[in-house]
C-alpha cells in the first residue's frame, strides 16, 4: 500500500507520487528567530519530522530544506529595543532553536538556509516578477506584487483557499494602505527603508531596504529544489496568506507548477484554550523542560495527535507521556536481557519450542513493522501507529511472563522496534551509567582488538548491543552509548 496525504491544494488525500522517486524534495518553513520557538511552533516541527522519517522509512532519498527568517519586522522592533546588532540577536535565538530541535530528536534538515544569506537571489527573483510585468516598484521605493496583474496572466490566486475578491477590493479605500500600494491585496516583495530599521538594510535595484517575508521562501526553496519540488509543510496559520503569495511569487516567476502537495499541521491549544501569555498557558519547551519533563517525552506527546486534528496540549497529558514509554522501555529492556541471556530459562532458542508457540498462540505479533506502515500510509493515522505499538507491548509482555519466547524472536523483535523507531524517533531513555558487564564486554573488546581477533571484537560488539549498548570510537578511546 502507498503513501496517502492530505494535499491542501486538493483538498483531498492522494497517493503520494513524487516528481523523480526515489527522491523527494521538501521545504518546511522555518523559525523566525526573534524568540523562543513555543509548544505551538514545536508541533509543528516535530510534524515535518514525522513526515520525513515517514519518507525515509519508505525508502525516499529526502532532501529537506527548513529556512531560517533572520530579518523581519518582529526581528528588527528587538534589535532596535534590544540595541544589539541582527546577527548577534538572531543568533542567539537560532543556536537556541537548533539546540531544542535537537532535545526533540527532530533530524536536523539537509539544508538550512537563511534569509539574509540569500539577498541576492531575492533581488533576482523580483527582478523576474517586474519583468513579467506582475510586480511594481510604489511611490515609497517598495516592490510589491500585483495580484490583479497576476491573475491578468491568467494564474490563480487562492490555489490554498477560496477567496473572496470583491471583499479584498472593498477594502482598497481602507487607509490600510501606508505603503501606497496600489490594491489593499498585493503584498510586499522588498520593503524600501524607513528610519526604524536602523543599519539592517541591503542595497537593491531600489534603492536600499529588505526581503519581505515571503519572497525568502520562494527566493530559496526553488534554489535548492527547483522551480517544482514535491512537498512544502507548515502550520495552517501559513496557508494564507504565506503560502498563497509563495504560491503566486514562484509560479508568477518560472511559469511553472510550484509544489505538488502542500501538507498543513493544525493548530494546538494549551489546556483547552489558545495559548497566550496572559492566561499563563503560554509555553516554550524551555519552560517545559524547567518542569521536569523531558524531550522525549514532549515529542511523544506531540506525536499522540494526528497532524490535521487540533491537539489540546497538557501538563497531565504530558505526565501521561511518562507512564507511556515508561511501558515501552520496561519492555525492550525485557527483550534486551531476553537476547543478552541465551542460557537463561527465558529464552530457550531451540526451533521446536517457539514452533510450539507460534502454533498454539496468536504470539508476538511479528508483523508490527507493517501493521505500523500500514497505518502510516493512511495519512500519517498515528493514533493507529501507536495502537499496533502498545498492542505488540502487551503482547511481548505476555510472551515474556510466560516464558514462551525465544531469543531468536525477542531479536526479530528487537529489530522491528529499532525500524518503527526510525519514525517515532523516541529512541532510549537518556543515558544510564553502564553496569558492570557492559564495561566488562567493552574492556574484553578491546583486547580482542590489540590482539587482531576482530571476530571476537564484533562478536562482543554485537552482544553489547543486544544488551542495549552502543560503542563509539573517539579520539579519546572507545565510548559507551545507550541505544
Ligand atoms: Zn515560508
Amino acid at each position: 500500500m502507498g503513501l496517502k496525504l492530505f494535499n491542501t491544494l486538493s483538498r483531498s488525500i492522494q497517493e503520494f507520487a513524487p516528481l523523480a522517486p526515489p527522491k523527494v524534495g521538501m521545504y518546511c518553513c522555518g523559525p523566525t528567530v526573534y524568540d523562543f520557538a513555543h509548544i505551538g511552533n514545536w508541533r509543528t516541527f516535530v510534524f515535518g519530522d514525522l513526515v520525513r522519517r515517514t519518507l525515509e522509512f519508505k525508502g525516499y532519498a529526502v532532501t529537506q530544506v527548513m529556512n531560517v527568517t533572520d530579518v523581519e519586522d518582529k526581528i528588527i522592533k528587538r534589535v532596535r529595543e534590544t540595541k544589539t546588532s541582527l546577527s548577534e540577536f538572531t543568533g542567539k535565538y537560532e543556536a537556541a532553536f537548533f539546540e531544542d530541535l535537537k532535545t526533540l530528536n527532530c533530524l536536523l534538515p539537509h539544508q538550512t538556509p537563511h534569509a539574509t544569506e540569500h539577498i541576492a537571489e531575492i533581488i533576482a527573483l523580483i527582478e523576474k516578477l517586474i519583468a513579467r510585468g506582475i510586480a511594481y516598484q510604489a511611490a515609497d521605493g517598495s516592490v510589491y506584487f500585483s495580484i490583479e496583474k497576476y491573475r491578468g496572466c491568467g494564474c490563480t490566486y487562492g490555489q490554498l483557499l477560496k477567496l473572496n475578491f470583491d471583499e479584498m477590493r472593498a477594502g482598497e479605500r481602507v487607509k490600510s494602505d501606508e505603503y501606497a500600494k496600489e490594491s489593499v491585496a498585493d503584498f510586499a516583495l522588498w520593503k524600501a527603508r524607513v528610519p526604524e530599521d536602523g543599519d539592517v538594510c541591503w542595497p537593491s535595484p531600489w534603492g536600499e531596504g529588505r526581503p519581505g517575508w515571503h519572497i525568502e521562501c520562494s527566493a530559496m526553496s526553488t534554489k535548492i529544489l527547483g522551480p517544482s519540488f514535491d512537498l512544502h509543510l507548515g502550520g495552517e496559520d501559513l496557508i494564507f496568506p504565506h503560502h498563497e503569495d509563495e504560491i503566486a511569487q514562484s509560479e508568477g516567476a518560472t511559469g511553472k507548477h510550484f509544489v505538488k502537495y502542500w501538507l498543513h499541521g493544525a493548530h494546538l491549544l494549551v489546556e483547552g484554550k489558545k495559548m497566550s501569555k496572559s492566561l499563563g498557558n503560554f509555553f516554550t519547551l524551555r519552560d517545559l523542560l524547567a518542569k521536569g519533563f523531558t524531550g522525549r517525552e514532549i515529542r511523544y506527546s506531540l506525536l499522540t495527535a494526528h497532524y490535521r486534528e487540533t491537539f489540546n496540549f497538557t501538563l497531565e497529558g504530558l505526565s501521561g507521556a511518562r507512564t507511556a514509554l515508561a511501558r515501552i522501555d520496561e519492555c525492550l529492556g525485557k527483550l534486551r536481557e531476553a537476547v543478552g541471556a541465551p542460557n537463561s530459562d527465558s529464552a530457550g532458542t531451540d526451533v521446536s519450542s517457539s514452533q510450539q508457540h507460534a502454533d498454539s498462540e496468536i504470539g508476538v505479533p511479528n508483523d508490527l513493522v507493517a501493521r505500523f506502515a500500514a497505518a502510516l500510509d493512511d495519512d500519517l493515522n498515528i493514533s493507529a501507529a501507536w495502537g499496533t505499538v502498545f498492542e505488540w507491548v502487551r503482547e511481548t509482555n505476555r510472551r515474556l511472563a510466560e516464558n514462551s519466547l525465544s531469543t531468536a524472536e525477542a531479536t526479530v523483535a528487537l529489530t522491528e522496534w529499532d525500524k518503527i523507531d526510525s519514525v517515532l524517533g523516541i529512541g532510549a531513555p537518556p543515558a544510564a551509567d553502564a553496569p558492570a558487564e557492559v564495561v566488562a564486554l567493552l574492556e574484553a573488546r578491546q583486547a580482542a582488538r590489540k590482539a587482531k581477533d576482530f571476530k571476537r571484537a564484533d562478536a562482543i560488539r554485537d552482544k553489547l548491543k543486544a544488551k542495549g549498548w552502543v560503542i563509539e570510537d573517539t579520539p579519546k578511546g572507545p565510548k559507551l552509548k545507550k541505544i
